[in-house]
């Protein structure tokens, strides 16, 4: 995810892409750049950092023109710094392009361009692009557009100038979203999204995919890769600023609950190879060969992340037979404990700063253990300090309650047990596929249950005066009852413990009466344990507590025992923590709206805990 910006037309650029940059910058912060065209010369300037160290570094470096684009950056390839950030071009620095999004067929793409004589300078996917134009130019640069997108394969938003051709803005979308503002015929503002265009118009054309605009000073035309000629119509944009940022949502938790169907699947893009029956994790390369002999997986994290790892530790465990304990950084990092290095280590943190975690990373490297990353964002302390690792591509995550980042963790620890399950020979390749095509289906079942979520609203409004809740679940759902728990806590402050459900009878079972809704994930109606959830029901029945479960579609016998159901789509049992967690999370965001909490920015908390 990052923010573009483009403008063309009579005025000066720069003040327009700053604003612009700005507005964009909770897309992406991690470096940034612009570039202009100015007669027939192409400048530009680039920083590690935010929008305000290239504002500074513009008083020094004063661009001219009023033909230009402009990139906030949240890195997936290459780490954050001047050269990876955006534009990239190519090997004239005649052509500048900003891209959000992944392009998957990079490598072959570099080799090839590489073997005609490109040469490249960054580490980013993105730099394929300009050559790729750049190799198919022949005098027209839309046709050269058109010829390189057809070869490109994964996610794009692009925006692009070339010196060659000073007047033209092209701008083009595959997956990323783009936002065209017609300020006035040949004077028009292109975005990732409408906060960077609404100081300055509220006309918009949203482009889809498959669509490239070519915007002059003359007009605008649209068409698709294949050049055929698409109408468009302008609509007016009716959110205000606050609103846009948080895409019509009220809140940026809500919003990145929203966006999970389509984070999840960035997680798994060009990673799932279902015809294939295999699993491409490039971030860990050789190792991950290695990884599947040692004996042993230990997993340090903190919150939530912790919660995605003990989800990781039954799926190492019960699919690819890989013995897995999983540690608190806090504590792991204190242990009298000799690093074992036959162990595979795995450290996992959405910011890729936890101090915790970082300093348990450390404590490994220095007794010469492999350690292993799963982090989302790219070029963190985390990241560049560990052995290798995978990236969620999750996008930047605002709301102090992560959603989406525990989506992605478990879908990576995912294919990461399905990649291991295969090396070590646990499962047949028969159940490996029929994990892989139901792990496929998982963003459109988790978009079917955002659909209900008017249903979890109706209950937030009938339980949010409550004020102790306890969450139960077993198995692969242990850990998603403890994540129930915990966001209900971080949000709304009510207490919330979570337990695994047959433990309840050893301790919490005393606490249960009228006054404690429990909420119980009884999903998994084929494996073993779901009777013994359906016993610890009963329990709670016998004691008057108010139950709230989570069922699969279909299950009409539990109706009969609880006093509310939610039902979510049928799913191989491994994967119903990505499914169940997300009435949990809804759940908790419609209590504390109902409560009258601040949601995005609850009491006493922090995004990136990047303190012990
Ligand atoms: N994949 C590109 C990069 O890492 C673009 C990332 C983005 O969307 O910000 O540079």
């Amino acid at each position: 995810m990052c923010g573009i910006i483009g403008y063309i037309g009579p005025k000066n650029a720069i003040p327009i892409l700053l604003n612009g940059l700005n507005r964009l910058e909770y897309r992406g912060y991690d470096s940034v750049g612009v570039s202009l065209i100015n007669q027939d010369e192409l400048s530009y300037l680039k920083t590690k950092g935010r929008v305000a160290a290239l504002e500074e570094q513009l008083k020094e470096k004063r661009l001219q023109g009023n033909l230009g684009i402009g990139h906030s950056r949240w890195a997936t390839h290459g780490q954050p710094n001047e050269i990876n950030a955006h534009p990239q071009f190519d090997c004239q620095k005649e052509l500048a392009l900003v891209h959000n999004g992944i392009i998957e067929n990079y490598t072959s793409l570099k080799k090839w361009l590489k073997q005609h004589g490109h040469r490249f300078c960054s580490d980013t996917d993105t730099e394929v692009l300009p050559h790729l134009i750049r190799e198919y130019y022949q005098g027209d640069l839309l046709l050269a557009v058109q010829q390189a997108l057809h070869l490109v394969e994964g996610a794009y938003g692009i925006a692009l100038v070339f010196s060659k051709e000073p007047d033209k803005l092209i701008v083009a979308r595959y997956g990323s979203p783009l936002v065209i503002g017609v300020v006035a015929r040949g004077e028009y503002i292109v975005a990732s999204d409408p906060t960077a265009i609404i100081d300055y118009t509220k006309q918009v054309i949203y482009l889809d995919d498959g669509e490239i605009a070519v915007l002059t000073r003359q007009g605008m035309k649209i068409v698709t890769l294949d050049n055929v000629r698409i109408d468009k119509k302008i609509q007016v944009v009716k959110w205000n600023l606050e609103e846009i940022a948080k895409s019509g949502f009220p809140h940026f938790m809500l919003k990145e609950i929203f966006e999970q169907p389509k984070t999840i699947t960035n997680s798994l893009r060009g990673r799932l190879l279902v015809k294939e029956k295999d699993i491409s994790l490039g971030g860990l390369g050789d190792w991950l060969d290695r990884i599947a002999k040692v004996k042993r997986v230990v997993i340090a994290a903190c919150g939530t992340s912790w919660h995605a790892g003990l989800v990781g530790e039954y799926l190492f465990e019960n699919i690819a037979n890989l013995p897995t304990e999983v540690e608190y950084g806090s504590e792991f990092r204190y242990k009298q404990i000799s690093i074992d290095p036959s162990v595979a280590y795995f450290v996992i943190s959405q910011s890729g700063e936890t101090a915790d975690t970082l300093q348990s990373l450390r404590k490994i490297k220095q007794g010469k253990g492999n350690v292993f990353g799963i982090v989302n964002t790219v070029g963190s302390t985390i990241a560049r300090e560990t052995t290798a690792g995978v990236y969620l591509h999750a996008g930047p995550e605002i709301g102090v309650a992560s959603t989406k980042s525990f989506t992605s963790q478990v879908t990576v620890l995912a294919l990461l047990t399905l990649a291991l399950a295969r090396r070590r020979k646990t499962i047949p390749l028969k159940e490996l596929e029929s994990r892989m095509i139901a792990l496929q289906k998982i963003p459109q079942q988790v978009a079917s249950i955002l659909k209900q979520h008017k249903k979890i609203k109706a209950l937030a409004k009938k339980y949010c005066r409550y004020n102790n809740f306890l969450y139960l679940g077993r198995g692969y759902n242990f850990p998603v009852a403890l994540e129930g728990a915990l966001k209900l806590k971080e949000i709304s402050y009510i207490h919330a413990e979570g337990y695994p459900a047959a433990e309840m009878k050893h301790g919490p079972i005393s606490l249960i009466d009228r006054q404690m809704p429990v909420v119980v994930l009884a999903t998994d109606t084929e494996d073993v344990i779901y009777q013994k959830v359906i016993n610890n029901i009963e329990e709670i029945k016998a004691r008057q507590g108010r139950i709230i479960a989570i069922a699969t579609e279909g299950n009409k016998q539990i109706t009969k025992l609880v006093d509310e159901v939610f039902y979510i789509p049928k799913t191989n049992g491994y994967l119903t923590p990505l499914l169940n967690v997300i009435p949990l999370q809804l759940l908790s965001y419609y209590i504390a709206v109902q409560r009258g909490c601040d949601v995005d920015k609850p009491r006493n908390l922090a995004k990136s805990v990047t303190v012990e």
